[in-house]
């Protein structure tokens, strides 16, 4: 579904082709909503955000649908005998065993291990953060600390379990500090994150700040100027909303994200509307 104020964006162009401006970049300049209640938890789909009361259409920038991603160019070492068991993982299973022997970049020598993610394989939505903080490396699980807790509320609101969606992360092992991955650690890890994308196929992506949204929509791509969009590639639906780190440090923040939750929810209803992963 198109809505009336659409563009086309070609994300593909390279980084030198300017964003959409912030004015201009429907719900980040847009009214929103009240908020919903976050006392609901991860309780019954009836506390669950109401598609009807969104006030403000997301706007749509529309990218080629086309799997060409940004981090693909310039990683894929030739030959190296570890992509290639990646990109051959049959499951994640299989995948999974194959990142944990991952030593790609720097990262691995300062975490404890790899946390690949964990959820519904066959996810119809899928939540991709930055990348794990303290108590997911040392528990091996993504998003279990506080933010994590705060997500799972934000997965009530959206009438969903926790066991039906996947969550995971742009880069798999725990940045020194919970610093933002690099550049070059966001792309020595793409493969991983690419081959989980192809694995679960998932209709639609929840991108948690702006990390996720330079993996899976450009390299320069900014949360606050993005988030509320519908955007999309290789046929999957990709919207971007606030960290809940982000909303743990500015609680301000969260009337956008259940803006955004009612979109997501809208669009998961018309996409699976029996519920359910
Ligand atoms: N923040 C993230 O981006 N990912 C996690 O798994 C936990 C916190």
């Amino acid at each position: 579904m198109l809505h009336a104020r659409q563009q086309t964006f070609s994300f593909l162009a390279g980084p030198d082709v300017p964003l959409p401006e912030a004015s201009s970049a429907g719900a980040a300049a847009a009214p929103v909503a009240e908020p919903v209640s976050t006392a609901a938890g991860t309780g019954p789909a009836s506390e669950a955000v109401s598609p009807a009361a969104t006030t403000t259409a997301a706007r749509e920038v529309v990218s080629p649908a086309a799997e060409v991603w940004p981090l693909d160019g310039g990683i894929l070492a030739e030959g190296e005998p570890l992509l290639r068991e990646m990109e051959g993982a049959a499951d994640l299973e299989e995948l999974g065993r194959v990142a944990r022997g991952c030593r790609r970049c720097s990262l691995r020598e300062g975490c404890r291990g790899v946390v690949f993610g964990e959820g519904d394989p066959h996810a119809v939505m899928m939540f991709v953060g930055e990348g794990p903080g303290q108590t997911e490396d040392e528990m091996g699980r993504p998003f279990v600390g506080r933010a994590g807790q705060l997500l799972d509320r934000w997965i009530g609101l959206l009438g969903l379990k926790r066991h039906q969606v996947y969550i995971t992360n742009v880069v798999k092992c725990r940045p020194p500090g919970n610093r933002t991955p690099l550049a070059e650690e966001m792309r020595s890890c793409w493969p991983i994150l690419r081959h989980q994308l192809r694995l679960i196929r998932p209709r639609i992506v929840v991108c948690l700040g702006s990390p996720a949204l330079q993996a899976l929509v450009h390299p320069s791509a900014r949360i606050t100027r993005l988030r509320g969009n519908w955007l999309e590639r290789g046929g999957i639906r990709i919207m971007g909303t606030f960290h809940p780190a982000a909303v743990l440090r500015d609680p301000t923040k969260e009337r956008a994200v259940h803006e955004d939750l009612r979109r997501l929810r809208a669009e998961y209803l018309r996409i699976a509307p029996r519920g359910g992963g």
